[in-house]
This record gives structure tokens, sequence and C-alpha cells, in this order.
């Protein structure tokens, strides 16, 4: 499962890096979808939540608490978290990513 995030990872194409330690890494989104738009994404190639196991309980904390760190760090107190999960919920890229948005109000259902 190779995919765009695991050249990120490797440091073979660039991102804006936000955070980075041995399990994940934090970078903003290239096509940011609201004022502040960055992902975290661990650095176990996970295709999404769905594939996600047991095993995973601590991964999957810590990339929402590394998120959650860096919202605190930018100041924002209103955040949205989204994990698209499939290509019918909109994934695009099959490696898991945890989106962070804000700086804007949000609209609720999401499209
Ligand atoms: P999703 O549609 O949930 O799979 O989200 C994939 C996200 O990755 C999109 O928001 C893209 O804008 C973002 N993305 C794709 N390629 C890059 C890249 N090279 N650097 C940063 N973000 C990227």
């Amino acid at each position: 499962n190779t995919t765009i995030f695991t050249k990120i990872i490797n440091g073979e194409i660039p991102c804006e890096k936000l955070h980075e330690d041995e399990i994940c890494i934090a970078f903003n989104d290239i096509a940011p979808q609201a004022p502040i738009h960055y992902l975290v994404i661990p650095k176990k190639p996970i295709i999404n939540l769905l594939s996600c196991q047991d095993e995973d309980r601590d991964l999957l904390g810590h990339l929402l608490l590394v998120g959650k760190g860096i919202a605190i760090k930018k100041g924002i107190k209103d955040l949205r978290t989204i994990i698209n999960n499939g290509e019918e919920a909109g994934q695009t890229v099959f490696h898991l990513h945890i989106h962070f948005l804000g700086g804007r109000s949000m609209q609720w259902p999401p499209g």
C-alpha cells in the first residue's frame, strides 16, 4: 500500500511539516478547505479507519492528541476533525489521515 503519503513520510516529496515523531507526521493540506487545514497521518501504512485493529488503539489516540496539540499551538478553539473512509465517503488517498480544519465557521451536515 504505497501512496503519495508514503513519499511524504520518506521525505521524497516536500510538505509543510507541523510535527513529526516516531509514530506520525502532521503537515498542511496542499488544497486547504479552511484557513487552517492540516493532516495527521501514521507512519504505519494503514489504509483507513476500517482497516484498524485493536493493536492500533494507542496509535489512533496518539494521532488525535497530536492534532489537538497543534490546534492549541495555533490558538484554534473551534475545529473540525474528519476521517474519510472509502471512496464514497470522499477518501482519495488510501493511507489513514485525520483532517483538522479551523479558522472559519462550519456547516452541518457536511456534503
Ligand atoms: P481525503 O480526500 O480524505 O483522502 O484527503 C486527502 C487529502 O490529502 C486532500 O485534502 C488533499 O488535498 C491532500 N493531499 C494530497 N496530496 C497532498 C500533498 N502532496 N501534500 C499535502 N496534502 C495533500
